[in-house]
């Protein structure tokens, strides 16, 4: 379903990519490992679409990224992707009920009852009406994610998700993902530094020196 060939990327004159290919089902889930500053979230930006390879192809549902203009791009990420950042982005003007609905919205696939699931699910029930300034960190990340959930993506890109979640929190956010790659059928590529979270996942690649390799090879 997503299918990255020979991608290159630098930042000014470093070259974070070298040639980096992989390819995604649908109702598989990869875990993506590799040091800070390896090039992981740089990849995960690409794959969603938020910037550009200097070259080599990513396609996603068989749609070439580069063919596609920016209103282009930006529609398969409101409708296919469903992103969990490092940083939450959270919207701090919308309660947690609000912020949770808004990618769904956009893509035009609001679903309430699936909304009130993840809130459920992701143990955030009493706090719909409250705004991101008054949840604790860990909070944040699981609103993060009920959001990219919630208009059932079909590519799910989390960054690093359980980053700010104590051990419990994050093995059922996991669990949770997990759960919903099987359910939807969806695609899974999480970036994580836990060699523990990252066994639970089908695959695991590692990101060395701008290639990905087995983790053996790292
Ligand atoms: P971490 O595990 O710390 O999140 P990472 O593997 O996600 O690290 P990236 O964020 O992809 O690493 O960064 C890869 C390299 O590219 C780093 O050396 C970083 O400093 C550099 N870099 C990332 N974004 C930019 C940018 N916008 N401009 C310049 N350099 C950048
Ligand atoms: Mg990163």
């Amino acid at each position: 379903f997503l299918q990255i060939t020979d991608v290159t990327k630098a930042h000014g004159t470093l070259e974070v990519l070298r040639g980096v290919s992989l390819a995604l089902d649908r109702g598989e889930a990869l875990a993506l490992t590799g040091e800070s500053g390896s090039g992981k979230s740089t990849l995960m930006h690409l794959a969603a679409a938020l910037d550009a390879p200097d070259s080599g192809e990513i396609r996603i549902g068989g749609q070439s990224l580069g063919a596609l203009d920016d209103a282009g791009r930006a529609a398969v990420r409101r409708g296919r992707i469903g992103l969990v950042f490092q940083q939450f982005n959270l919207v701090p003007s919308l309660t947690v009920a609000q912020n949770i609905a808004f990618q769904a919205r956009l893509a035009g696939r609001h679903d309430p009852r699936l909304c009130a699931e993840l809130v459920g699910r992701l143990g955030l029930s009493g706090l719909e009406a409250r705004y991101p300034e008054a949840l604790s960190g860990g909070q944040q990340q699981r609103v993060a994610i009920a959001r990219a959930l919630a208009h059932r993506p079909e590519l799910i890109l989390a960054d690093e998700p359980t980053g700010n979640l104590d051990e419990a929190t994050g093995d059922a956010v996991l669990a949770l993902l997990l759960e919903l790659v099987a359910e939807t059928g969806a695609a899974l590529m999480m970036v994580t530094h836990s060699t523990r979270l990252a066994a639970r996942l089908g695959r695991r690649l590692h990101l060395s020196r701008g290639r990905l390799g087995a983790p053996d090879a790292a």
